[in-house]
């Protein structure tokens, strides 16, 4: 079921077991699983109706979304809060909009690998292993009707028909597999999931025009959430106020919003770490590493072009294909205390796993939305010189390795990669996990630690970035939370 939160009148006091704020991947997959499971369940979404055009939301993300990007966002990115347009291109990094970003994301899919969640010097670990998300890694296949949870080069070059010597063996490298999700599954807000229902015909109710203002507590619990709409003029103006008493709340409204709700509110930052370790994979926008010499051979390149034998594209009945990246190994990011690094075959853009950096971070500044008068955030992209080192010594390897080959490359100097570098669509930590509460907002249930029933998802609650993709990661873990939060409900 669907409502406008400007048919709710002022004052009045919505109850429900879970409330879910934002309604991006995230979001939408806490709520649906918990639906499915029989609890009652409201989902808000701050975004207005607008028809489901996009493009008429953009004005409304303006006033609610701006403040002031800062350190390599000054030169790089400056619009990076609420530029309608990516790179004057695709739409863009952050959307107020029902459905969030998955609006308009590419559906590229993996998991992170194992040595993801590791410690490493200047990365810190997870207190989760990769194997405590495998079952929930192999449920996100399934619910985002993906072609199953193996993503490793050998099950590809069969599925694709080819030879095992399509899989390329690069000294260092992976050949690491990616799935895109289908067209008709990508949009959380429209699409079907596996019972042919959309989250707005499910059991949950989904209220659009519905922005969090605060979380107000009492007694170390989330006592309820104070909430606005907009009216339907344009600009909007601040419409009635309501209240939404839940036993469990779960904040899901992208890293930015998410840490910016959580400081707003004042809560879980007793150790300073809300909105720090703000992390992305820097990709360099139009500055490429080049191949000068090809290392691959036909079938290699059909398997990473995702290609059959013949050299057609190879899709399944439900439109997913694949793709395939070079990764640096697990023991060499051990040996060399880098983050990873993507590669491709053909010359292209690079990508790579930003370090956690504590001055890397989202605060709030004095200015307020014109809307509801909520302060706005300074978001300050800080790269660290192990960024630097990362970059440097994964090209290096990278150059080493395909020269074995036969192959070259030309990797352009760290200083014009500097300028070129974009966040992409990433938003990674603010909020992130920790068994230890003075390094981190949430545990290994993404319960904030000082309150007992606010809970975080989204990728903000990531502790390190690996290179793969974030979405799958971010769905998993939410189908993850949507069981743990059932379990507690039972149990109550
Ligand atoms: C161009 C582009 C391409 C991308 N491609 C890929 C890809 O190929 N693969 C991949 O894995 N990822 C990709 N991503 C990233 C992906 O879109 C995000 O990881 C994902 O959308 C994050 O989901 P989320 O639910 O955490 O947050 P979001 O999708 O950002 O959703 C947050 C929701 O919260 C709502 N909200 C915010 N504040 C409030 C409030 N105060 N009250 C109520 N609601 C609020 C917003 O309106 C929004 O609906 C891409 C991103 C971009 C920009």
């Amino acid at each position: 079921m669907r409502t406008n939160g400007r048919d709710v009148p002022e004052g009045t006091e919505l109850k429900a077991q879970v409330c879910v704020v934002g309604s991006g991947p995230a979001g939408i997959t806490v709520a649906w699983y918990l639906q499915k499971a029989g609890i009652d369940v409201i989902l808000i979404e701050g975004s207005r109706e607008h028809g489901g055009v996009l493009s008429r939301s953009w004005p409304d993300k303006d006033l609610l979304y701006a403040g002031d990007a800062v350190g390599l966002f000054e030169h790089n990115e400056p619009g990076f809060l609420t530029s309608p347009l990516y790179q004057g291109q695709s739409p863009s990094e952050r959307e107020r909009f029902f459905g969030g970003t998955s609006t308009h994301w590419g559906g590229q899919s993996r998991p992170l690998d194992a040595v993801d969640f590791e410690a490493r010097p200047g990365f810190p670990g997870w207190p989760i292993a990769r194997a405590d998300l495998d079952p929930w890694y192999a449920e996100a296949a399934d619910f985002c009707m993906l072609h199953g949870d193996d993503f490793t080069a050998e099950y590809w070059a069969g599925t694709l028909g080819l030879p095992p010597s399509a899989v390329p063996r690069i000294p260092g490298f992976d050949t690491c597999m990616y799935q895109f999700l289908g067209g008709d599954f990508l949009d959380f807000a429209t699409r079907k999931f596996p019972d042919g229902s959309t989250i707005s015909d499910s059991r949950a109710r989904v209220i659009l025009n519905a922005s969090l203002l605060e979380i107000e507590q009492q007694d170390g619990s989330v006592a309820c959430l104070r909430v606005a709409s907009m009216t339907d003029t344009d600009p909007p103006e601040k419409n009635g106020e309501f209240f939404i008493r839940a036993d469990v709340c779960v904040l899901a409204c992208g890293a930015v919003a998410n840490a910016q709700q959580l400081l707003l509110s004042n809560i879980g930052n007793e150790h300073d770490q809300v909105g720090r370790y703000f992390m992305c994979h820097p990709l360099s926008m139009g500055t490429n590493v080049s191949i000068t010499q090809p290392f691959l051979t036909a079938a290699q390149n059909d398997l990473v072009g995702g290609n059959r034998a013949d050299g057609s594209l190879w899709r399944d009945a439900n439109g997913v294909r694949v793709t395939g990246r070079f990764q640096l190994d697990a023991d060499t990011l051990r040996q060399y205390g880098i983050g990873n690094c993507w590669m491709r075959s053909y010359s292209a853009a690079v990508y790579f796993e930003m370090a956690p950096n504590p001055d890397s971070r989202i605060t709030l500044i004095a200015d307020t939305d014109p809307v509801f008068g909520q302060r706005q955030v300074q978001i300050d992209w800080q790269l660290s010189p192990l960024d630097q080192t990362t970059y440097e010594t994964s090209t290096a390897l990278f150059k080493a390795a395909v020269n074995t080959l036969g192959g070259d490359i030309n990797a352009p100097p760290w200083s014009r990669m500097l300028s070129a570098f974009v966040v992409n669509g990433h938003h990674l930590g603010t909020t992130r996990m920790s068994s230890d509460p003075t390094q981190g907002v949430v545990d290994a249930n993404l319960k904030v630690h000082s309150l007992d029933n606010l809970y975080v998802a989204g990728a903000s609650v990531f502790v390190t970035a690996g290179v793969s993709n974030p979405t799958f990661t971010i769905i998993a873990l939410s189908i993850r939370l949507a069981d743990h939060l059932r379990a507690k409900l039972a149990a109550t």
